[in-house]
């Protein structure tokens, strides 16, 4: 790598993708300034975003819909480093760790992948564990990178046409 993706990232970065997700207030909004959260990250770049998708919730249907996302990121941050700079972004925008499992939040950002890292920690499990069957994941996933090669799964384009596209409502004007 190099030009100003490597001088931004440092050399030893890696691609990262983060799954961005919200449903409470303002989820346009809030996943605008996540975005620019993420590429103010040090040691990485925002190096593309998906397009935005409005989806049914995957937990509890009590809610309203989600809006989500997909970005790539250039970073030289370690997994656990860049897990928690994802919670702080969450905290800033005002999640709030109580309520059910799946239920509604400002703002979820999840590490979907970190490179070729393979990791299960009590906090921190890569590949993300759930991407294979959501396809509010797979769907901007395979937008950015098609040919991406979830470790221990398989390309990223043979998941979704495996997973289909349930659950997905429309695709949006993103304001990015
Ligand atoms: P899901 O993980 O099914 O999308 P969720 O996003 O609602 O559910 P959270 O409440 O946001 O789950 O996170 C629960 C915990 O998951 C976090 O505290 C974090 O430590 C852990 N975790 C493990 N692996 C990951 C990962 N790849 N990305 C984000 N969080 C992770
Ligand atoms: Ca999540
Ligand atoms: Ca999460």
């Amino acid at each position: 790598m190099s030009g100003p993706a490597a001088a931004a990232a440092g050399p030893a970065a890696v691609r990262a993708y983060v799954g961005l997700g919200a449903n409470l207030g303002d989820a346009r909004a809030s996943l605008r300034a996540a975005l620019d959260a993420l590429a103010r990250l040090p040691a990485t770049r925002l190096a593309a975003v998906s397009s935005l998708y409005r989806t049914r919730p995957h937990g509890p249907q009590d809610q309203p819909d989600f809006l989500n996302a997909v970005a790539a990121l250039e970073t030289a941050l370690a997994p656990l480093e860049l897990l928690e700079r994802l919670q702080a972004i969450e905290a800033a925008a005002g999640r709030r760790r109580e309520g059910p499992r799946w239920g509604p939040r400002t703002l979820d950002l999840d590490l979907l992948l970190h490179g070729a890292a393979r990791l299960r920690t009590p906090r921190l499990v890569l590949p993300h564990p759930r991407i294979a069957e959501r396809p509010f994941v797979l769907v901007p996933l395979a937008e950015l990178d098609p040919a991406l090669e979830v470790p221990g799964a398989g390309p990223v384009a043979a998941l979704r046409a495996r997973c289909g596209e349930a659950g997905i409502l429309a695709r949006e004007p993103a304001p990015w």
